[in-house]
């Protein structure tokens, strides 16, 4: 079968039909991302209400810390470097778990792999994590912190973090909607992370799974740079979607893998 034959449309609305949850869906079973409820997940909503709320939490801990703004100036550096290896983690461990049933049928199945199942970088139907599960969340975090801890130390961290956020929205959004070869695109550190990112996509799912940095992946070892990949066809894009074979560097003989 070969790849145009497997990828199903992409949420066109032509293609869209009621599911037996009553949800419009396409005819992958994906949901249709169109309405006011998905336009809250659009990155252009989400970035500027999580900047609000970093902004807010950085300003609760500064008034915490008083005239002490070493509190600040490193609690949120270190927040945000504490998000790169969120990032890292929770896409490699989480996002791509394979193993338990249950994990991989919300994780993977649930949340991950229709965005693996673009058929190409481009993705005009990328959207974030939905405002009403990421501010709620955020908000809980901020919330705990702040009365866990009587310091500017907790919040200066969990706005750092937030910001981490911020940032690995505003970057995937550009990594599949702008062109890497025009505007921001084009600046060296951004360009370097958009090939790293399309590697994950289109050729070895299981590279490259930082999105504001390439640190971890240096670290552990899955880094990958663009110019070392060789695309595959035929069957291998199957596999190279699913992201479970790293031997999958040329066209395949092999049916779709999932380990
Ligand atoms: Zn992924
Ligand atoms: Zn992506």
């Amino acid at each position: 079968m070969s790849p145009e034959e497997w990828v199903p449309p992409r949420n066109a609305v032509t293609h869209r039909r009621r599911s037996t949850l009553g949800k419009f869906v396409n005819e992958a079973g994906f949901p249709v991302y169109s309405g006011f409820w998905w336009k809250l997940a659009l990155p252009e909503v989400i970035l500027p209400v999580h900047l609000a709320v970093a902004v807010g939490t950085g300003a609760w801990a500064a008034s915490r810390a008083g005239s002490s703004w070493t509190t600040v100036a490193v609690g949120v550096p270190l927040g945000f470097f504490i998000w790169t290896l969120f990032e890292y983690t929770f896409h490699r461990w989480v996002l791509h778990h394979k193993r338990h049933p249950l994990l991989r049928k919300i994780f993977w199945n649930g949340l991950h792999r229709e965005h693996h199942m673009s058929p190409d970088m481009k993705d005009l139907d990328h959207h974030g994590i939905h405002l009403a599960v990421s501010l709620p969340l955020v908000l809980l975090l901020v919330g705990s912190v702040g009365l866990a801890t009587e310091s500017g130390w907790g919040l200066a961290v969990a706005a750092g973090w937030i910001l981490g956020y911020c940032l690995y929205e505003a970057l995937h959004w550009l990594f599949h909607s702008a062109d890497p070869a025009r505007g921001l695109g084009k600046l060296a550190p951004i360009h370097r992370l958009s090939a790293a990112h399309t590697v994950h996509h289109m050729y070895q799912a299981k590279k490259n799974y930082g999105f504001i940095t390439l640190f971890w992946d240096r670290c552990f070892g899955t880094y990958l740079p663009l110019e070392e990949t060789r695309p595959s066809g035929g069957k291998g894009y199957r596999r190279r979607v699913e992201g479970h074979d790293e031997k999958d560097r040329g066209p395949s003989t092999k049916g779709g893998s999932e380990s």
